[in-house]
């Protein structure tokens, strides 16, 4: 699955804000289903950490 990406943001579960994607893998690297990605809440300043699922990423 070349070039899968997780979202690049999420919905912040704890003020509805939006989360934006921390930090990037290297461009050489791939991301696949198990990977953690961690989100920052600009609103709340809430980190999230999640396990993502090939279900997850997408090929755009
Ligand atoms: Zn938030």
């Amino acid at each position: 699955m070349a070039n899968a990406r997780p979202p690049a943001t999420i919905a912040c579960m704890e003020c509805g804000g939006e989360c934006f994607l921390l930090y990037e893998i290297k461009p050489d690297d791939e991301y696949e289903g198990g990977d953690i990605v961690a989100y920052r809440c600009p609103d709340c300043r809430e980190r999230w950490d999640m396990e993502i699922t090939e279900d997850d990423l997408t090929d755009d």
